[in-house]
């Protein structure tokens, strides 16, 4: 994990931790490129966050660098303003989905989201297989709507309807079961056990988000 360095005030060279502006003469300072999220929102670096907390700072954030106010700064005020929105937003981006920041937390811990985990996770291969075979029989029905078969067709659309019902039941178990990864970090059980599960909650919500797309598709045909 990078830890926050020291920053050196480019205008009265005071040293501190890095932040949007110098604690001494509150001139704006240039982000180090790969300051951490989490410190750069002055949050602890842990996977459960205060969202409310996350949302203000960001909000006092883009409001205190905007570029506007910067204009009749020094070059480096400018150049620390466009850079810091930049950096702050692609930041707030991240951390405000539960699913993004699970995945930058893993990159953090130096365990990104490999292949190896693009493949169907073991715990949904039956529900995957069912669901393409339905999808596989949306595909085939939509020739033959023009003869007629409107039963046959309102079946499917029952099928696929019950099947995103479901989809959205199994997206909010493992929303809960993401949170309740998040809060155990830090304790003193292994963390190894905590980044296996937290891969495996964030394969299947990937999956289940793409598969979600495809019955979307398919519900907006029928
Ligand atoms: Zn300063």
């Amino acid at each position: 994990m990078a830890t926050p360095t020291v920053a050196r005030c480019w205008r009265c060279q005071d040293e501190h931790r890095p932040q949007v502006f110098c604690p001494a003469c509150e001139a704006l300072q240039p982000l180090p490129p790969d300051i951490d999220y989490f410190t750069l929102f002055g949050l602890a670096r842990h996977p459960r966050l205060d969202e409310q907390a996350l949302a203000q700072t960001y909000y006092e954030l883009s409001r205190q660098l905007h570029p506007d106010l910067h204009q009749t700064g020094t070059a480096q005020e400018r150049e620390a303003s466009l850079q810091n929105t930049a950096l702050v937003n692609r930041a707030y981006r991240t951390l405000r989905d539960p699913v993004q920041r699970g995945r930058y937390w893993l990159a953090l811990n130096g365990e990104p989201l490999g292949k190896e985990n693009n493949k169907v996770p073991p715990a949904l291969a039956l529900f995957v297989f069912e669901v393409q075979e339905k999808l596989a029989a949306v595909r085939e029905a939509r020739p033959a709507e023009t003869e007629g078969t409107q039963d046959a067709l309102a079946g499917l659309r029952a099928e696929m309807t019950q099947v995103r019902d479901d989809l959205d039941d199994r997206m909010r178990d493992l929303q809960h079961r993401l949170a309740a990864n998040f809060s155990k970090w830090g304790q003193a059980d292994g963390s190894s056990a905590l980044l296996s599960e937290l891969k495996r909650v964030l394969s299947e919500m990937a999956y289940l988000r793409t598969l979600t797309r495809d019955v979307e598709k398919a519900l907006s045909i029928l």
